[in-house]
């Protein structure tokens, strides 16, 4: 009876026996193993990169169907662009103020 035979999505060999992994390039080649692999990459990004408060607060003001929550968000959105005009607005007289 053939053992299972799994390609190395890496160099392409194809890998015969229960090893997990790549006879040529010793990467991983068990499915069960690269998607543990992968949600452990996506579980350690996450938590060096945890979405900030403010990300939190939209996203779940976001998924609201309450109106005034969505007025709220519309006006959050308006808000902050605004704040961003009057931004560029302050660095472009700053810098176009001599001296
Ligand atoms: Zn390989």
């Amino acid at each position: 009876m053939d053992s299972v035979s799994r390609k190395c999505q890496h160099c392409g060999t194809w890998n015969t026996g229960d090893s997990s992994h790549c006879i040529t390039c010793q990467q991983l080649i068990d499915p069960i193993a690269i998607r543990q692999q992968e949600d452990e990459v996506r579980r350690i990004q996450r938590e060096n990169n945890p979405p900030g408060w403010l990300d939190k607060v939209i996203n779940r003001l976001k998924a609201s169907r309450n109106p005034f929550v969505q007025v709220f968000v519309m006006m959050l959105r308006a808000a902050w662009f605004v704040y961003w005009v009057i931004l560029s607005f302050i660095i472009w007289l700053v810098a176009a103020t001599p001296g």
